[in-house]
């Protein structure tokens, strides 16, 4: 039989995270608005200090706690697999490989952080996390990790995700946390989003606005606000990915993969999978590393590189990213996932850096593709996921153009068993493309013209 799967024993798990802030040349600090950079006690109500020791390390390798890989072992090592019915439905030389992040208890790669980081607040005495959520995986994700290690949660759902995925919210009740919609009543950047546009769908920068204020103004000084993407330290803990999947290509054979494939909202699954092999790639391997985002929401291909807030009420530093600007409400597309205005510093720098092939794919043909992959490979693939499977097909079609036997590599970074709703959507022909008009970007982008520009 040829092998399709490729699963480690758990002697076998990574001990250390990888972290590329230690081998990006110009990466710059996250700053105050009036330009200074962000001191760690500046940040000191919003998170604990030995996450944010993390934040801004630069050693190369950070030990995973024992008592960490414990927690992960319930479904770490994850399988890499090869998609080979995917490969024979398109005849491409191509072989293909995906990292199954879908087989997490909350179905995501999203709980690779939240343990960690429910780990580390409690360890700093923390009683309680407050954090936003898109379509639902992370907030369900540090459900399922508060849970686990006795803390309180609670979660700031985008509505229109709210409305689209109730299941999503059922998870995170089952798990013991409480989950409202935002734009909510219970803060002051919600009720002021209200007042002024009652019927606001809600968006990643709203809803964080929201978990921060709601933690920084616990009297007690026990709640703390935990963030799923984006930040050093989320992507840092995302790298068990990358280094199991190395480990994992060497027993299918193979020396390197040719092209590694994410899709990008905030960054973390893209990150987690590709930095190991950013760092070969930086110590002269020839790799293309693409990052695939939503064209409703560009912010790496049509975004400028700039620094901006990560939240829309301003309260967090301004971090130096790729941004459609902090006021973005992004058009309601099913990969609830992909709606964030910004992108992960270390991602952006490595763009800045050359080390990364950006695009962007639409709505439809991306459900187009989850449809092949559910046909050929059998699993339902999450929406945000289905932009990855959209590049893979492309860059599998081209090595059969060009006759070549190439090693694509990529992250399933979770199941769409929670996004049937949008599949019968997709599937009724009630779903449009949407590409972001210049004109609006023009619009929102006002809203940083007079902030801080980063160094290019
Ligand atoms: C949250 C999520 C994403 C996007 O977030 P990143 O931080 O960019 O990884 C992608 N896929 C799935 C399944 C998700 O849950």
């Amino acid at each position: 039989m040829e092998q399709i799967k490729v699963s480690l024993s758990e002697e076998d798990i990574p001990r250390k995270w990888y972290n590329l802030a230690a081998d990006l040349k110009g990466l710059q600090p996250p700053l105050t608005p009036d330009g200074k950079p962000v001191s760690p006690q500046m940040l000191e109500k919003v998170f604990p200090m030995n996450l944010i020791e993390q934040e801004v390390s630069r050693e190369r390798w950070v030990d995973i706690p024992l008592e960490i890989l414990k927690i992960l072992y319930r479904w770490r090592p994850t399988p890499l697999r090869r998609a080979r019915y995917l490969e024979e439905y398109l005849k491409t030389p191509a072989r293909i490989y995906y990292k199954d992040e879908s087989v997490s208890p909350p179905g995501s790669h999203k709980p690779n952080t939240a343990v960690p980081q429910a780990w580390y607040n409690k360890q700093f005495g923390i009683k309680r996390l407050t954090t936003e959520t898109g379509a639902g995986q992370w907030g369900s994700a540090l459900a399922f990790a508060c849970n686990l290690l006795g803390l309180e949660c609670k979660v700031f759902m985008v509505k229109v995700s709210y409305e689209q995925k109730p299941l999503r919210k059922i998870m995170m009740e089952l798990w013991g946390a409480k989950c409202v919609p935002s734009p909510s009543p219970d803060t002051e950047a919600g009720r002021q989003i209200l007042k002024k546009m009652p019927d606001c769908p809600g968006s990643l920068g709203i809803a964080i606005s929201e978990a921060i204020e709601e933690a920084v103004n616990d009297k007690t000084g026990k709640t703390r606000y935990s963030l799923g993407s984006v930040l050093n330290h989320v992507l840092l803990h995302q790298t068990i990915i990358g280094l199991e999947a190395k480990k994992q290509l060497k027993l299918f054979g193979e020396k390197r993969p040719d092209i590694v494939i994410g899709c990008i909202g905030g960054g973390s699954n893209f990150a987690g999978l590709s930095f190991p092999f950013v760092y070969d790639k930086i110590n002269g391997e020839k790799i293309r590393i693409i990052p695939v985002e939503p064209t409703a929401c560009p912010s790496v291909t049509k975004g400028p590189f700039a620094y901006d807030y990560g939240d829309t009420a301003c309260l967090t530093p301004l971090l130096p990213m790729f941004t459609l600007g902090h006021n973005f409400v992004p058009p309601p597309i099913h990969a609830g996932g992909l709606r964030y205005h910004g992108m992960a510093p270390l991602v952006s720098q490595a763009v800045i850096e050359g080390l990364l092939e950006p695009r962007a794919y639409n709505q439809l043909k991306c459900f187009e593709s989850a449809l092949i992959w559910a046909k050929t490979e059998g699993f339902i693939p999450a929406p945000e996921t289905s932009h990855a499977i959209a590049c893979v097909i492309d860059e599998a079609k081209k090595a059969k153009e060009e006759g070549k036997e190439k090693v694509i590599l990529f992250n399933y970074s979770g199941h769409g068993l929670m996004d049937l709703l949008g599949f019968e959507k997709y599937l009724t022909g009630q779903l449009s493309d949407y590409s972001l008009p210049d004109e609006e970007l023009k619009r929102s982008l006002e809203a940083i013209k007079d902030l801080p520009k980063p160094k290019v």
